[in-house]
């Protein structure tokens, strides 16, 4: 039977979900997540995914997936902390910290979970953390697990952070006050004023700590956002997501030695969450070996990024202020903005509307994240789409 309050509960939720159309249906792929993908018997260019540079479906990456699970198993059998640490993590984490130029590296099981245990292992109830307005749903949750005060500034505004850290620096309140940003905004492709960021906090002596999920693999030849401005030893916690560009699953803090000593003992995920598979991290060590010899993947993706910008904009499509190859297509009106994409879906392209409250009401838009496993041809088919459906709803 179970509980009557819990049943009400779900079912008064789920209504009202359903009934302000917030409740969305998910969709499942009939097989990889690539350039193309299949839904429902039918296939569909795919303007949706994270897989940058392809590397989730590149033949190597899923070839040393099955030759790390071969000789490690398919699990790693316990957390770090016990005995579930094998030579594949240890290899891993080096090759991530000479991938960041950092001293060390600790893995975790996501990005996500890496967020949830770094904050809160140096951060507390006597201390600040000055957050951007945009920053991922995973710091957000990571600020308040450590308890500290969070002082949200406005997106990207450097004086309000300023003066924001200044005051908390004045009032003598904290013992400890940290920075904390994403290092590309996944929803406008625009990217984080890190050198500005680094003279505040150098000035102010603040903690640094740069969520650069999309932007490794992506910006800086590859190495991400904090190499593509040369600040690699100037920021304290760089963090990166092993699930986007670089195709797999896990997160990573790369910093200094000192600092992963630390989060050994102390976050909560490394040591109470079993290690990430064996398979995961000989994938993860086949990406980054295939990043660190040739640019051709991080080329063809830029390639296609301002393909893709270039081609909407003539269209006549508003496409925000990306400086990455994410390329939004701004449209406005809630429903309107999840119409076209239904009316795109219907075309062969795939590519999901993102409304309130993942972006500002009044903002809603299409996301398109072209990848380097796109062809142009692939592009241009969809751009065909984009120009048909954007004309028949009267938006361009
Ligand atoms: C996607 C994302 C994460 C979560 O990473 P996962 O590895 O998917 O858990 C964390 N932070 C940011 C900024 C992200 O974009």
């Amino acid at each position: 039977m179970g509980s009557k309050v819990l049943e009400k509960y779900l079912s008064e939720n789920l209504e009202n979900l359903k009934s302000r159309g917030l409740y969305s249906v998910i969709d499942t792929l009939e097989g990889a997540n690539g350039p193309l993908i299949a839904i429902n018997g039918r296939q569909l260019i795919n303007l949706s995914s994270n897989n940058y540079l392809g590397l989730a479906t590149d033949p190597r990456v899923v070839e040393a997936t099955i030759s790390a699970t071969r000789l490690y198993g398919a699990g790693a059998g316990a957390v770090r902390t016990i005995n579930g640490t094998l030579g594949i993590h240890d290899e891993l984490e080096t090759k991530l910290a000479d991938f960041k130029h950092t001293e060390a590296a600790l893995t975790f099981q996501s990005g996500f979970n890496c967020n949830m245990g770094a904050i809160a292992a140096v951060m507390d109830k006597n201390d600040a953390i000055l957050s951007d307005e945009l920053n991922h749903a995973s710091i957000i949750d990571g600020c308040r697990l450590s308890g500290a005060s969070v002082i949200r500034y406005g997106h990207s505004d450097m004086q309000d952070l300023r003066t924001k850290a200044e005051d908390a620096k004045n009032s003598g309140k904290y013992n400890k006050i940290m920075v904390i940003t994403d290092g590309v905004f996944s929803m406008d492709g625009d990217i984080a004023k890190l050198p500005e960021i680094v003279e505040i906090a150098e000035e102010l002596d603040l903690i640094t700590y740069v969520d650069d999920a999309h932007g490794s693999g992506v910006l800086g030849g590859g190495a991400g956002t904090v190499a593509h401005f040369g600040l690699s030893d100037r920021i304290d916690f760089q963090i990166g997501t092993l699930s986007k560009a670089i195709g797999v699953v896990g997160g990573y803090v790369a910093g200094t030695r000192q600092l992963v000593d630390w989060l050994k003992v102390r976050a909560r995920p490394f040591l109470f969450s079993t290690a990430m598979t064996p398979g995961a991290a000989g994938g993860c060590l086949e990406a980054l070996r295939i990043l660190s010899e040739s640019k051709e993947l991080n080329d063809t993706l830029w390639q296609n990024g301002r393909y893709l910008k270039k081609k909407l904009k003539e269209l006549g499509f508003d496409i925000g202020k990306s400086e990455t190859p994410i390329t939004p297509c701004i449209i406005g009106d809630e429903s309107k903005a999840q119409k076209f994409s239904r009316e795109l879906y219907l075309e062969g392209v795939y590519a999901k509307a993102l409304v309130f409250p993942t972006v500002p009401s009044g903002t809603a838009r299409i996301r398109n994240m072209p990848t380097a496993a796109h062809s142009i041809d692939m592009l241009d088919q969809a751009l065909g789409v984009y120009e048909k459906a954007g004309k028949r709803m009267g938006i361009i």
